[in-house]
């Protein structure tokens, strides 16, 4: 089996060895040249056979490889005229960073008479000094590591060198003759390599390559490109290679054409890439990695996809789900920016753009915040404190993005930004002032509009005044491509959005949601005259007037849903009735103590939320499921589009409680009408026998005793959505708002491997376990979901797939990633 490899000649049948001989640096240079990319003639000399065989490979070199390399070049080693230089270069796994090497081997006393001429003086005395400065330099590395150690045992260094000996050494040792030099460079290359025991067993290859002498500085011959954008993925091509460089010809354009493409496709990624020109032939001298966004990556994986170039499955594992979701962060209109002064600089905590109010403590926003929902007025904040604790937590979900100085990408602000899809940054240059700070120098009051930009492939953006952000809308082509391949992959396991505005449902749809998995109603009542009708109904005891705002918000609802569901078009849409802790729908000077005696509760959290509420107080159930299906019914009859409402109970905790919201109570003093008589109500009011249409209800999971008794609760669920939120809350224990720090303690003593309210946990995985196994007992059709914040983590998409879950419903921005991420586990397991 030979040792030696040619630049450009195919290996096959030679690969996986050829790996594990020459390392993988040397193996893929082979690969690239092999499939077309135009490296510089030379060779490729296995390390080990040079220890084994140093003279009988060494002669082959001499007498076969060198020869070639002639040919090819037109020029001789040691020759007097048109000499052949070389450059010969140790590639190992170990030595990623800089590969030792011996540069324009061949020039010497013999010809550089004749190097003056073609090149120039200059240009061939550089050559000359840097070929010596690279054997002295090996030289000295070698004696060096011949030196003994001193009696301490410590290794010599370069000052214990005695310089005009050293000197005159290596005027002595260095080889006059090119045969001689080329024999010298390889054997000093090994040897340095050898020094260190531990490289013995890795394999390493000594790559013998033509190196022109040619000037560094002329970009005639000289020069480098991208071949695609770094932001947007375009493909730049050869027009723009010959803008850049007009004296090339189309012949050596497309050398480069071709490198360029061969090396995207090999290496899945943007590259740049130097060339030279010699002689009129165009060789690529090196290439490497770029800054790209992940859009860019994007494009060149569905270019790649396209035109066949790669698989399927190379096309899905690409990209992690996180790269994915973080092409859908929204950017800044650059041309908004005119005449406002920015600055850069910072750490990205979690990348985004927005822009908004400043407020300097989570109160003040807090309080902003509020009132701005209640005037109708711009509720964009920023949050800017030099770092964020437990207690902000409420305020960053308030705001559009948090600015903090102290910290770094693992604080608590990025931390907790990123979690809630915030934009956030750290920026160091902060001072406070008590009423305003200085943010880079400049003067910064509460208040005053600021706009960030963090992207992940630039430095953070902060701008004074409030610019356009422009929304994340990828080039919709690329990601449809990518998500009707992944969804192909993965056709058991859904993906839904947690959505109820119509933004955010059209966003769902445009990312490949397979429907609304969880549609907070309550979030529909937050804003200005709705929040105010909505707290009339929890404080005023006067029916008439309770009468007449329930109308209104039923009305209200009903427009809302209508959008939701043409947007939907048939898909699913659940839609949950109303859960809130009651003390989300007050500000402090709106006292929650004045509320009716029935729902007069201490701890909001784990008093009157779901279906307890809806139970105390069942006019507002009854309310949102007549507006569900007056909705439904419009869409569906007088618009001929399809529905597929899914009425979904939250904080539910036993079969009883679902028994009464869907069947009635006729108990005294405690008359409920349930799901199924409004249902039978409305068909008649619309001159039907029954809907024409299927409505579905479902309990949602979400403490512990629902889950344990699922077998009972699905007698009256058709579906079980586990709400890991609370579910999460509920069995551990803990508050979902503010305990950072815990979980920061916890996690560092180990108490939990990771937040739970992120990766779920155990305890709540075996609830889950539970109540699916054990409810599909009862009804082998139940379809199940998970639509907590968890759901788009790939660990808890693993973990529904195992459980043959039904669907995960998560974040719009997040559901690519979802979908993405659940193509990817299906192709692990058909592994
Ligand atoms: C949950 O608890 O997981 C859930 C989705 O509901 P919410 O976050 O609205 O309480
Ligand atoms: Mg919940």
């Amino acid at each position: 089996m030979s040792s030696l490899f040619y630049i450009g000649q195919p290996i096959s049948g030679q690969k996986d060895d050829a790996d594990l001989r020459l390392g993988r640096q040397g193996t893929t240079i082979l690969q690239l040249a092999a499939r077309g990319v135009a490296f510089l003639p030379g060779v490729m000399v296995e390390v080990a056979a040079l220890r084994e065989d140093f003279e009988g490979l060494f002669s082959i070199i001499h007498q076969q490889a060198v020869p070639q390399i002639e040919k090819i070049t037109e020029r001789i080693l040691g020759g007097e005229e048109k000499p052949l230089t070389l450059k010969i270069t140790l590639l190992s796994d170990v030595l990623l960073e800089s590969n030792p090497s011996i540069s324009w081997l061949g020039v010497g006393d013999q010809n550089l008479g004749s190097l003056f001429e073609e090149v120039g003086e200059a240009v061939s005395l550089a050559a000359y000094r840097a070929w010596l400065e690279s054997i002295s330099e090996q030289l000295l590395i070698d004696s060096l590591a011949k030196m003994p150690l001193s009696a301490e045992g410590e290794v010599p260094d370069i000052n214990s060198l005695n310089l005009e000996e050293t000197q005159s050494r290596l005027q002595e040792d260095i080889a006059r003759e090119s045969t001689a030099q080329l024999r010298q460079a390889i054997e000093i290359l090994v040897s340095n390599y050898d020094t260190d025991s531990l490289n013995l067993a890795l394999p390493a290859a000594i790559l013998i390559q033509y190196l022109p002498v040619i000037d560094q500085d002329d970009t005639q011959t000289k020069g480098w490109f991208e071949n695609r954008d770094q932001s947007s993925g375009q493909c730049l091509g050869a027009a723009h290679i010959k803008e850049q460089y007009g004296q090339l010809n189309p012949a050596q354009v497309s050398v480069l054409e071709e490198s360029a493409s061969v090396l995207e496709n090999w290496y899945l990624n943007l590259r740049q890439i130097e060339f030279l020109v010699d002689e009129g032939n165009i060789w690529v001298t090196e290439q490497s990695d770029v800054k790209k966004s992940v859009q860019a990556r994007l494009r060149l994986l569905s270019d790649l996809f396209r035109s066949g170039q790669i698989t399927d499955r190379i096309y899905l594992n690409t990209l992690t789900p996180a790269e994915l979701n973080s092409v859908f962060q929204p950017k800044i209109q650059l041309a908004s920016l005119v005449g406002m002064i920015c600055i850069r600089g910072g750490v990205t905590g979690s990348p985004g753009a927005c822009c908004g109010r400043v407020y300097f403590s989570a109160r003040a926003l807090q309080a902003a915040y509020w009132q701005a929902k209640e005037e109708n007025a711009d509720s964009d904040f920023i949050l800017l404190k030099e770092s964020t604790h437990a207690e902000d937590f409420k305020a960053i979900q308030l705001s559009r993005g948090v600015i903090t100085s102290k910290g770094g990408y693992a604080s608590h602000a990025p931390i907790v930004a990123r979690y809630l899809g915030k934009t956030s940054l750290v920026h160091p240059e902060i001072e406070y002032f008590g009423d305003h700070v200085t943010l880079g120098g400049q003067k910064v009051i509460e208040g005053q509009p600021l706009t960030i930009d963090v992207q992940d492939h630039a430095e953070p953006l902060i701008c004074f005044g409030q610019a356009e952000i422009q929304p994340a809308l990828p080039d919709s082509d690329d990601l449809k491509i990518l998500l009707s391949q992944a969804r192909k992959k993965s056709p058991r396991i859904k993906v839904r959005a947690n959505a109820e505005s119509e933004i955010e449902a059209r966003l769902a749809v445009e990312y490949g949601a397979a429907g609304i998995g969880l549609c907070r109603t309550e979030h529909m009542f937050l804003e200005g005259s709705r929040l105010e009708m909505l707290r009339t109904l929890f404080l005023s005891e006067n029916e008439q007037i309770m009468a007449d705002v329930q109308a209104e918000l039923g009305r209200l609802l009903t427009v809302d849903l209508q959008k939701l569901f043409r947007i939907m078009d048939g898909l699913p849409l659940t839609i949950r009735l109303l859960d809130a802790p009651l003390h989300e729908f007050f500000t402090a000077d709106v006292d929650s103590g004045r509320l009716k005696n029935r729902i007069k509760q201490i701890n909001p959290m784990l008093g009157f939320r779901g279906c307890r509420l809806g139970i105390s107080m069942p006019e507002l159930y009854e309310m949102q499921i007549r507006s569900i299906l007056a909705a439904a019914l419009q869409v569906f009859t007088e618009e001929q589009i399809g529905v597929h409402p899914e009425v979904l109970i939250p904080f539910v905790m036993s079969e009883r409680e679902m028994a009464i919201i869907k069947k009635g109570s006729s108990a005294a003093g405690f008359a409920i009408k349930g799901f199924n008589a409004i249902i039978s109500e409305m068909a008649q009011a619309a001159g039907l026998e029954k809907l024409p249409f299927d409505v579905q209800i479902g309990a949602m999971i979400e403490i512990p005793s629902a889950a344990l008794a699922a077998a009972k609760l699905v007698h009256q669920a058709e579906f079980i959505s586990f709400g890991t939120n609370d579910l999460t809350q509920t069995t551990l224990g803990i508050s979902r708002d503010d305990t950072v720090s815990l979980i920061e303690l916890y996690e560092e003593v180990d108490i939990w491997e990771g937040d739970p309210f992120r990766y779920l946990a155990e305890p709540v995985k075996q609830l889950i376990d539970h109540a699916v196994h054990t409810g599909r007992e009862v009804r082998p059709d139940l379809v199940t979901g998970i639509c907590g914040e968890h759901s788009a983590s790939p660990d808890t998409i693993r973990y529904a797939m195992g459980l043959e879950m039904d669907y995960v419903s998560c974040a719009p921005r997040s559901v690519p990633g979802a979908i993405l991420s659940a193509a990817q586990i299906h192709l692990e397991r058909e592994e």
